[in-house]
């Protein structure tokens, strides 16, 4: 697969806008901050592709990517900004419930945490609705390189822990910054592709 052969293809606002082709869609979700913007772009090896450093806010769409003709990248809008009003938040967790209602939408699942903190409160929601999904899903532990050696499988355990995910499931050590866990990602990634 050619990475780096992304285009923009839309962004939804409501669930008509999904797109049903039958391409896998490979979904990104993750607070807001978490550095998914930055996580997608290492993937496709593009700069400033997912746009870094999104305005806070920016919650009410789910931005559909087509990759080399292949799969659908799915960058969800983050959560957990501070500033968001209890009617967007409702509204965003009507999108998501929406895509994530929806039983031939996702092929595989990479939910962002951030490796330095135990999950938060809305990461265990977004967990919870990965495992209720029934697909197959990895969680992604970004900005690894903001750990001490010695930090990096007690920080790892406690994500597993504090998600309550089962054995099986992968939790992949990451850097966007440094690319660390790219190869494990994108192995993954092609797995669910059944490249
Ligand atoms: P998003 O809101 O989740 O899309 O997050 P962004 O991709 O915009 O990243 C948020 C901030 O975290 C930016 O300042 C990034 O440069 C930084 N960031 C993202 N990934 C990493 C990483 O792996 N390591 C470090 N040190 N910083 C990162």
């Amino acid at each position: 697969i050619h990475l780096q052969n992304a285009e923009f293809v839309r962004s939804a606002a409501k669930k008509e806008d999904f797109p049903r082709d039958g391409l896998p869609q490979i979904v990104f979700s993750g607070r807001s901050n978490v550095g998914k913007s930055s996580v997608i772009n290492r993937i496709l090896n593009r700069k400033n592709f997912a746009r870094v450093g999104n305005a806070p806010g920016k919650t009410s769409h789910i931005n559909y990517f087509r990759i080399d003709g292949k799969f659908y990248l799915v960058d969800l809008p983050g959560y957990g900004y501070a500033k968001v009003s209890q009617a967007e938040k409702a509204r965003w967790a009507r999108l998501i419930q929406s895509w994530f209602d929806d039983p031939g939408l996702m092929t595989l699942g990479c939910m962002l945490v951030d490796a330095r903190h135990k999950p938060t409160a809305d990461d265990c929601t977004m967990g919870e609705w990965f495992k209720q999904a029934g697909k197959p899903f990895v969680v992604v532990a970004n900005k690894l390189d903001k750990l001490k050696k010695s930090e990096i499988e007690p920080n790892l355990q406690r994500i597993r822990d504090t998600l309550e995910i089962d054995a099986d499931i992968e939790v992949i050590p990451f850097s966007a910054e440094k690319g660390t866990g790219r190869p494990d990602l994108l192995g993954q990634i092609s797995a669910h592709l059944g490249e």
